[in-house]
């Protein structure tokens, strides 16, 4: 018999989700693990990967319906992976909750599936050909800025810590504009230098080219591959190959990018390791920033955290000494912080419907204007008026399949749902009770736009030129940079956007920053929301004044009805420190994260008992397992926004002081929600349901 070798192979069975262990199939020789293969499942056949012996989710399943089949194919010609990234893996989907073979297809570059060997050979002889040509610009010696005091003492310390500790940890808390660039790019080099690979991660992707750009400039002569989810098939395989056979030296991506197997990986740069991008929102729901710090000690690879306002969990290692923490705390050049200035806007005359800008902020801007500066004015919400109000009747412009309101868009008169999409025409009149004279209330970035417009001029009368970068207003393939470059070459006074804005570019003419409306994140239901609150006000201050000539003036200007809170206090004083030792605290006495774990099961259906009692029975079977006692599972309530779609969605919080308790319960959990699923699609009670474990909000 040729076939009689047994191969456990792990596939991606979305139909089968309750096999979340490799599959056995037979082979007629031995594979190394790490092998991807073709194999027969069901009628299909799909790719897979050989997996070595013991799988932390379970036994190997051995099911005549779907495997102990022979495999079809397997691609020799591509390197195995390897064994280090088989165990970040196999780790992703046991801490997360998914399949083996799941998450593995998931983050593989799905061209991967449709190749054969033959034309994997040839791809990888293509790109060795193409590689072995140096980049343009070999020879060119880039001289890299001189280190001020701060850069060359974390430096020193980073250095002193990867000599005593294999793979050490380091969190960069570095303000705005201290330079915290020029660390990753010394750290890479040093990396590079000894023979390694580098990754670094961005939140977003349209920051990576930038990134790129400067990486590429430093490292000339060097391979350098992006990854991320703009890429096409094609580019995203190319990546991905490259930095596989080792050619490629320096990886920049966004989260996907912590999974591209690098056989030399030295170095995980983490940049704006705060930011909630990092954590994926579907499928096995990881947090990128947390699976490169188990990477970084699976493959003894330095991590680099980086922010100016780090997550708290973070901040708490670092207190804990489990981080090296690596302090920046001042601006390049000497350059100082944005003076901040709460405006009180109890204090501010009444205007009916409430006015968007106080006279205080208004001329603030006008006199930016006149220096020949430029503004930055945010508020987080798109669109001209997030509802549409009868004065008459009290009618209000809802979304009929979402609870929610639809937003007023002025420029094409829609109402749009921004959780569903549904659009209509602004209808004429009320359509309940014919009234003529139906009115936005509360304001967008559109509005916005709009009274900037009418307020604004230049000393010479002539009106000023307001820009506006926010979802809607960048749609189009381009149109952001279109924008941002207008901004840059002097061409717009004041620009007005959602959080977007406030995100890594680099804006040098800007002088003032003002935020319209933060206050509704200090009373939020959701714990974080101070946190990202504070992180978004810091990032947006950072904004104002770049150019050390100009920070002297730069100003962030905050209208609030809560000019005492402590948030505000600590944000006047650029204080990160005060302001994560009052939110630690606080966490502490109400026992959340860091202090505690956290999963969440949610559900999705077509009405909400049917939510409700999906989640109510996936308590009960919890109470009979081993673990209960260490777990607290919540009440079941509606999310934030209960229904989107027509489709009520519920949730139950289940919290454990100890992460490994958590753990254990979750996986022995499973099997009887799986269980109940499977009762209950089938009736159609519930349509989807979903455990995020670390979840970022609540
Ligand atoms: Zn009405
Ligand atoms: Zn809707």
């Amino acid at each position: 018999m040729p076939e009689s070798i047994s191969l456990q192979v792990a596939v991606d069975a979305p139909a089968h989700t309750s096999l979340r262990a490799p599959l056995t199939y037979l082979g007629e020789s031995p594979l190394p693990p790490g092998t991807l293969v073709r194999v027969p499942f069901g009628t299909r056949e799909v790719t897979g990967v050989v997996w070595a012996g013991e799988a932390s989710t379970g036994e190997p399943v051995v099911d005549p319906a779907v495997s102990l089949r022979p495999l079809r194919h397997a691609l020799t010609s591509l390197p195995p992976l390897s064994a280090a990234w088989c165990r970040l893996v196999d780790f992703t989907a046991a801490y997360y909750q998914r399949g083996i073979g799941e998450v593995a297809l998931s983050v593989l570059p799905p061209e991967l599936r449709k190749l054969d060997d033959t034309q994997v050979r040839q791809r990888i002889a293509r790109l060795q050909k193409a590689l072995t040509v140096r980049p343009p610009g070999t020879g060119v010696a880039v001289i890299p800025p001189g280190l001020d005091a701060a850069q060359t003492r974390v430096l020193a310390e980073l250095r002193l810590a990867q000599g005593s500790a294999a793979a050490p940890t380091a969190l960069l808390h570095g303000v705005t504009g201290s330079g915290k660039t020029e660390i990753y790019l010394r750290a890479a080099a040093e990396a590079l230098s000894q023979g390694r690979q580098a990754m670094v991660l961005v939140p977003e992707i349209n920051l990576t080219p930038q990134l790129e750009a400067r990486f590429a400039e430093r490292f000339a002569g060097r391979h350098i591959v992006a990854m991320h989810s703009g890429l096409t098939p094609a580019q995203r395989l190319r990546s991905w190959l490259a930095a596989h056979l080792g050619l490629a030296d320096l990886v920049l991506g966004t989260r996907l990018a912590v999974f591209a197997s690098m056989p030399r990986l030295g170095l995980i740069v983490v940049d704006e390791e705060h930011d909630p991008s990092y954590k994926q929102q579907e499928g096995a729901r990881y947090s990128a920033r947390d699976l490169a710090i188990y990477r970084g000690r699976l493959e003894g690879a330095t991590v680099l955290l980086g922010s100016a306002t780090p997550s708290l969990e973070s901040w708490q290692r670092a207190d804990e000494g489990r981080y090296l923490r690596l302090s920046m705390p001042a601006r390049i050049g000497g350059g100082v912080l944005p003076v901040v200035r709460l405006v009180d806007m109890n204090a501010q005359p009444k205007v009916k419907g409430g006015a968007a800008l106080s006279p205080p902020l208004v001329a603030a801007l006008q006199q930016c204007i006149a220096r020949g500066e430029q503004g930055l004015v945010f508020l987080n919400r798109r669109g001209y008026a997030p509802v549409l109000h009868c004065g008459d009747c009290g009618w209000k412009s809802g979304c009929p399949n979402c609870s929610a309101w639809r937003v007023f868009h002025k420029l094409d008169r829609t109402l749009r749902c921004h959780h569903c999409g549904f659009t209509e025409r602004v209808p004429r009149a009320c359509p309940d009770c014919g009234n003529l004279d139906i009115s936005p209330i509360g304001r967008g970035t559109e509005r916005l736009e709009e009274q900037l417009a009418e307020l604004l001029t230049h000393p010479d009368g002539r009106p000023a030129r307001i820009a506006r970068i926010d979802a809607d207003s960048t749609r189009g393939k381009g149109a952001l940079e279109a924008q941002l470059g207008a901004v840059h070459a002097g061409e717009v006074d004041v620009l007005v956007g959602t959080q977007m804005i406030t995100k890594g570019h680099d804006f040098r003419r800007i002088t003032l920053v003002a935020a319209v409306n933060p206050d509704t994140s200090l009373f939020s239901s959701d714990f974080r929301a101070p946190e990202r609150l504070f992180a978004l006000l810091m990032q947006a201050a950072g904004r104002a004044g770049r150019d050390a000539a100009q920070a002297a003036a730069s100003e962030m200007w905050v209208q609030t009805w809560h000019p005492h809170h402590a948030l505000y206090a600590a944000l006047r004083r650029h204080d990160f420190h005060a302001f994560a030792e009052s939110q630690l605290a606080e966490r502490r006495m109400a026992g959340l994260p860091p202090h505690s774990h956290l999963a969440l099961l949610r559900a999705e259906a077509r009405t909400a008992d049917a939510a409700r009692g999906f989640l109510q029975a996936a308590s009960e079977a919890a109470e009979v397992t081993a673990e209960a006692a260490d777990v607290t599972l919540y009440p079941p309530v509606p999310t934030p926004i209960a229904r989107v779609a027509n489709v009520e969605r519920m949730q139950m919080l289940i919290e454990s002081p100890s992460r490994q308790s958590l753990q254990r319960f979750l996986a022995n959990w499973l099997p009887a929600l799986h269980e109940m699923r499977r009762e209950r699609v089938a009736d159609q009670r519930i349509l989807r349901w979903a455990i995020d474990v670390d979840p970022l909000a609540i």
